[in-house]
């Protein structure tokens, strides 16, 4: 059911969270936009301005790997600037109140863990921008270290130890899906009352199938973006408005 306005649909949620017991929030690109990191699909949106660069290509092809980089310290002041928004802060406030066990994410923006939610409640699904890793051995590098060796060899950082390609440590295109996550993921949707989706346009899998997940298992399904999603019509709410509005009164 879509929510006829704002208030309406805050007011039909308010009730949603004080029945639920445990609400696992489920958050994409959109929740990040009023802290100034584009979202993918939107007009003016990332996707829109450069192609992803698929994961088989990284590995093949330097050119790829430095135009990676390029990309990654051209949006830095971006990320280094951004802090957690209004929909953040209200994640962060269930959390503390106990009605929130974990947060899964989308997201890469190291946000949710800005906002005092810790790091192992924080389920990265394709990994986090804010350090990078090693895509052989996976030891761990900072982007200071790889702006650094750019600047100075004008080429993408390899690994001192064992030679491989650094790569921020999210999964592009391609790239397999961390286990451990997604099945901390799927548990979360199933063990939950009420699933919160917002601010993803649930088109990018596997993720998108985890609403459904914890729909199939027995929980209240809201949708809080601003597009329709190809999911909606499974909702129990459909609230197409800003998610900082929304949420604001949990802050
Ligand atoms: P998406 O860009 O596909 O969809 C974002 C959705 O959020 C859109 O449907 C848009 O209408 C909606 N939206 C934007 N601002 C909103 C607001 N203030 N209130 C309500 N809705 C809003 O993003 P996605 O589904 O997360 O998929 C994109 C992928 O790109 C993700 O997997 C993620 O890894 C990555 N990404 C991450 C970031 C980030 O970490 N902040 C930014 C861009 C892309």
């Amino acid at each position: 059911m879509i929510a006829q306005t704002l208030a309406s649909g805050v007011e039909q949620l308010g009730d949603m969270i004080a029945s639920a017991s445990v609400i696992v929030p489920f958050t994409g690109a959109g929740i990040s936009t009023e802290c100034g990191i584009p979202d993918f699909r939107s007009p003016g949106g990332l996707w829109t301005r450069n192609r992803p660069i698929p994961f088989d290509e990284f590995v093949a092809s330097q050119d790829a790997r430095d135009e990676a980089w390029r990309r990654r310290f051209a949006l830095e002041r971006t990320f280094a600037a951004a802090r957690p928004g209004r929909g953040h802060r209200a994640i962060a406030a269930l959390y503390r109140a106990g009605k929130v066990p974990a947060v899964i994410t989308q997201n890469i923006d190291n946000l949710h863990q800005a906002s005092g939610i810790a790091a192992d409640a924080v389920i990265e699904l394709h990994g986090n921008t804010s350090y990078a890793r090693c895509i052989g051995c996976g030891a761990r590098y900072e982007l200071d270290w790889a702006k650094q060796v750019y600047d100075w060899t004008g080429h993408a950082p390899d690994c001192t130890a064992c030679g491989e390609p650094v790569k921020t440590a999210t999964i592009s295109f391609g790239q397999s899906m961390p286990d451990g996550e997604m099945r901390r993921a799927a548990e979360l949707a199933r063990g939950c009352d009420l699933f919160l989706a917002m601010g993803s346009s649930l088109v990018v899998w596997p993720a998108a199938g985890i609403p459904t997940m914890a729909k199939q298992a027995g929980a209240k399904l809201v949708i809080v973006n601003k597009e329709p999603t190809d999911q909606d019509d499974l909702a129990d709410l459909v609230i197409r408005h800003d998610i900082g509005d929304t949420l604001v009164k949990w802050i």
